[in-house]
């Protein structure tokens, strides 16, 4: 393997070990919930989930997208961290 392909290697590991430099613009998974699987994705509206908690709009949000908020933190920008408009509380 030559230097140049070291260097790129090493620079890749520290870039992983740094995920405050990536920034999901969008996203889709699918997450299992204790009953169902459900369908998250992320895009330049914000999120949404298949759940009905997430459709009937009472909360803003939902145990999934929460869920995907903590597992990505830092990869995600601001707003995207904190989908709640009222008294979303830092996580
Ligand atoms: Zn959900």
């Amino acid at each position: 393997m030559n230097s140049s392909m070291i260097g790129k290697i090493e620079k890749a590991h520290r870039y992983a070990h740094e995920p405050e430099r990536v920034k999901f613009n969008s996203l889709g998974a699918t997450i299992s919930g204790d009953n169902d699987e459900y369908h998250v994705t992320l895009s330049p509206d914000g999120w949404s989930c298949s759940c009905h908690t997430f459709q009937s709009h009472i909360l803003e949000t939902c145990s999934h997208v929460m869920a995907m908020q903590l597992m990505l933190g830092k990869m995600l920008s601001d707003d995207d961290r904190y989908s709640t408009q009222d008294g979303a509380e830092p996580l």
